[in-house]
């Protein structure tokens, strides 16, 4: 019984965290859902600052610049991660990101059609990018990896890049300079690829120059065959994301 309880309670919090959410994107965030989620986290033994100001102060006294951070400040506090039904334009974000990501692409891979996919029917929180003949597979990309444009820009070359690798088992893309595996990551607000060495940025993603791009990077540790054979069939999804990438050749 009180499992039952204790899961429609979490079923309305998660509601409650759905309007609230649509709310603050919309410029339309009604103070009564506010409230009545403040309430129900407070039943739930949640007693955060932002939690004990809502049920305290009444909402005209707030006032609505206030009660958006308070509200803010309670989503943050319940992780409420929007799926892609409900944020349905970071899934817009993600596939532009993915158009640009695709440009970057080692030629052996150029005429591939990239798309982002469902990782299953049931799951309409993950995404993942296929490539021409399913040749891409990964981890699943979500709406937390699609904030702006720049944070989806890192999150589909992480995802790409990682696909890649795991396909050619080639280092790619690689510093023309120094010869090593350059990663995604956030520079002054603009995804670049960046070389660990310097640290130095080599070009905006979507923007790599064919140096960087080619196909006879440095064949990673153990060869494909070896990977595949130990990774085994099942394992093709939910590794970690984030790995290091695989050491060049020294
Ligand atoms: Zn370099």
């Amino acid at each position: 019984m009180d499992e039952i309880m204790d899961w429609t309670a979490l079923e309305a919090i998660d509601q409650l965290c759905a309007r609230v959410y649509i709310g603050l994107r919309d410029d339309r965030l009604r103070s009564d859902d506010v409230v009545e989620l403040a309430c129900l986290l407070l039943d739930w033994g949640r007693y955060e600052p932002a939690v004990e100001e809502v049920v305290a102060r009444r909402p005209e006294e707030i006032g609505p610049q206030r009660l958006r951070e308070l509200a803010e400040q309670l989503l943050e506090g319940t992780a409420f991660l929007p799926d892609f039904r409900l944020a349905p334009e970071r899934l817009v974000l993600l596939e532009q990101a993915l158009g640009t990501v695709a440009a970057d692409l080692p030629p052996s891979w150029s005429g591939s059609t990239a798309r982002l996919v469902p990782m299953s029917d049931s799951s309409p929180l993950d995404y993942k990018v296929e490539l021409t003949g399913g040749r891409m597979h990964g981890n699943g990309l979500r709406t937390v990896d699609a904030e702006d444009l720049t944070s989806a820009l890192i999150a589909v070359a992480d995802h790409v890049q990682e696909g890649v690798m795991e396909f050619d088992w080639r280092v790619w893309p690689v510093c023309p300079v120094h010869h090593l595996g350059l990663h995604p990551v956030a520079d002054g607000g603009t995804a670049v690829w960046q070389c660990r060495l310097g640290p130095h940025a080599v070009a905006a993603v979507g923007s790599l120059p064919p140096a960087a791009r080619h196909d006879d990077g440095p064949r990673a540790r153990g060869g494909r065959e070896d990977r595949h054979a130990r990774r085994g069939p099942s394992s093709g999804t939910g590794g970690q994301r984030g790995q290091s990438l695989p050491t060049p050749l020294e």
